[in-house]
């Protein structure tokens, strides 16, 4: 397995940054994980400009065009003879001295990840997840925006962490107002007849590639789709419930906090949107 690292390709057991990184001392950087289907990049576009204001956001500034981003995925991908893949592009801020300021930084390390699909087993998609709310809460969109995409994870982490504590894979992260704002790393849709609600993102929550992907696959079905703040007692008494995420794609949510939601398997919509994102992802790679 070859790692695009700085302007090179190297394997992985050489695929080693510095201790003195910023990105390791502090969280300081910016990440994305992108999905390839058939040898199509999966909305590569909406990636990269994600990661770009990520890194705007934070002052880092990437040093490549979003042009040249594009074609070194590409190069990884064909380096590793991949057409179905999980891709993570990193980017921190370098390599510094031990104090907090990024100055001290001289240029940021850009790392292109391209792997096998590790694919989450086929029976969670039938028989549907089980997951709790925990304590921990999103961060506050005025403080660090939940848009930004940085390597500072903890907060998701903990949710993880508070998850398996609890004896389940996955949890919801609520923000300080008590709206449920979205999983670990994870957004959440509850379904109510033939409307979805997902919440907006000033509830707290990143815009996720797959959540915006299936707000448009779900408005061509025919759905309503709302982007509105609801709280837990919504998601326990909702028809349905699923998440969305890059690698997780759509999965059915058949318990929260001890809750049966609907039928405690998953539903037909749920069903019928993962069939749907499963057939367009890669309808969008013919085009
Ligand atoms: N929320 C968080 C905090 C995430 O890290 C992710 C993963 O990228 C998501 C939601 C889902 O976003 P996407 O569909 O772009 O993978």
């Amino acid at each position: 397995q070859w790692i695009y690292l700085n302007g090179e390709f190297v394997e992985k057991k050489d695929a080693k940054v510095s201790v003195y990184d910023h990105g390791f001392l502090y969280g300081d950087g910016v990440f994305e994980g992108i999905r390839v289907y058939e040898g199509n990049v999966f909305r590569l576009q909406e990636h990269l400009d994600r990661l770009y204001n990520s890194a705007k956001s934070i002052m880092l500034s990437i040093p490549h065009t979003k042009e040249e981003m594009k074609k070194l995925v590409v190069k990884t991908l064909q380096k590793n003879h991949l057409s179905n893949a999980y891709i993570r592009l990193v980017i921190s801020r370098g390599v510094g001295n031990l104090g907090l300021d990024p100055a001290s930084c001289s240029t940021p390390q850009v790392i292109i990840i391209a792997e096998e699909l590790a694919l989450f087993p086929k029976e969670l998609y039938e028989s549907g997840l089980e997951i709790v709310t925990v304590a921990t809460r999103r961060n506050r969109p005025d403080v660090l925006s939940p848009k930004v995409k940085s390597l500072n994870y903890l907060n998701n982490i903990l949710v993880k962490i508070e998850a398996s504590l609890a004896g389940v894979s996955e949890a919801l992260m609520l923000n300080d107002q008590g709206y449920v704002a979205e999983g670990s790393a994870d957004n959440v849709f509850i379904v109510k007849g033939k409307e979805l609600l997902t919440p907006p993102g000033y509830v707290g929550a990143l815009e996720g590639i797959t959540r915006n992907a299936i707000i448009e696959f779900a408005r061509d079905l025919g759905y309503a789709v709302k982007e509105e703040p609801f709280t837990r007692h919504d998601v326990y008494v909702a028809d349905e419930v699923f998440l969305t995420g890059t690698a997780a794609e759509v999965i059915a949510v058949v318990k929260v906090d001890g809750r049966v939601i609907g039928e405690g398997k998953p539903g037909k919509e749920t069903k019928c949107l993962l069939e749907t994102f499963r057939n367009r992802v890669v309808l969008e790679g013919e085009k």
